[in-house]
């Protein structure tokens, strides 16, 4: 038994992705949700080591709390102070952190990219800006550049790239935009459900071909930004692979197994074009 805890945690894709996962590699392992408001976050965990539960995803808003509730935590989750698996080992509960990993599988994946000495761009600095800023530097990237509407956190998600980080203003984006290599969305902008979804992170035709563009955001699939840079000859690709590439770390944690990614991309798909026809015809 293994799950995901958060709240709310009703609409994620976590047990429909991992549960095709468990089917497809033959193992009689089950992925369930548990929504869990904050006050029994410390109960909960308690609840793992002591019905034996395997392991643990962990999503919003317990991603930082629950540091203080394991037993032991990697050095990445450490650093970002944020754990989004846990492993339950014989008892021992040990915090990981697969977001920014998961990232950079994804980008090899989609665009067969690495990111050594590449120019990053980083729009956004929340939880999964962080995590992929600290992988990006942990990579060997050639500069990571932050730009935020909250200057204050950008600041603090820079030095996680270590020496290669770079805080970049408004006025300096255009610059920026034009010598990097790599742009990354992580921020809600263009998401279904949220604002207009026609705004854009940053103008599309300050990006040309040549260039690589990853919105993270996956639902919707592809957002009007990312339509926008194509048609520009842009390479661009949405947030389903990091989602999948994340659970799949998570998987081998739990598992030692290699997942069968294309099996969890099919039933993530399956799932949101599902959620997609829910809205439309609502
Ligand atoms: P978060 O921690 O809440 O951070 C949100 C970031 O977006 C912050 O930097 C915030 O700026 C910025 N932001 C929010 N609304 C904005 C607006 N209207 N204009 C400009 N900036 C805005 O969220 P998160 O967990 O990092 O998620 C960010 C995005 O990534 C979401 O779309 C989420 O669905 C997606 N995501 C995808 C995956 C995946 O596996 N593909 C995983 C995690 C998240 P401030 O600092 O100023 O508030």
């Amino acid at each position: 038994m293994v799950g995901v805890i958060g709240n709310p945690v009703k609409h994620s894709l976590s047990p429909a992705i991992l549960n095709a996962a468990f089917r497809e590699a033959e193992m009689d392992w089950v992925y369930t949700a548990f929504e869990t408001p904050e006050e029994k976050l410390s109960d909960a965990i308690r609840g793992v080591s002591a019905m034996g539960i395997a392991g643990l995803s962990v999503t919003m808003p317990h991603k930082a709390k629950i540091c203080s509730l394991l037993d032991e935590i990697s050095e990445s989750a450490q650093t970002l102070g944020a754990v989004n698996c846990i492993v339950n080992d014989a008892g021992k509960l040990k915090g990981h952190n697969t977001d920014g990993d998961g990232f950079l599988d994804a980008v090899n994946h989609d665009a067969g990219v690495n990111v050594t000495d590449k120019k990053v761009l980083v729009i956004g600095a929340g939880g999964s800006a962080r995590s992929i800023i600290h992988s990006l530097g942990k990579a060997g990237a050639g500069e990571v550049a932050v730009i935020n509407r909250t200057k204050g956190k950008a600041l603090d998600a820079v030095k996680l790239a270590g020496p290669v980080g770079k805080y970049i203003e408004e006025s300096e984006i255009s610059e920026v935009v034009s010598e990097s290599d790599l742009v990354i969305n992580a921020t809600p902008i263009g998401m279904s459900g949220i604002g207009n979804t026609t705004n854009f992170p940053i103008e599309p035709n300050l990006l040309s071909k040549g260039q690589l563009v990853v919105d993270l955001i996956y639902h919707p699939i592809s957002t009007p930004w990312l339509e926008a840079l194509k048609n520009r000859g842009v390479e661009a690709h949405g947030g389903l692979s990091m989602l999948i590439f994340q659970a799949a770390r998570a998987f081998k944690l739990w598992t030692g197994k290699e997942a069968p990614v294309e099996v969890m991309r099919k039933a993530a798909l399956y799932e949101i074009e599902k959620k997609h026809n829910k809205e439309t015809f609502n």
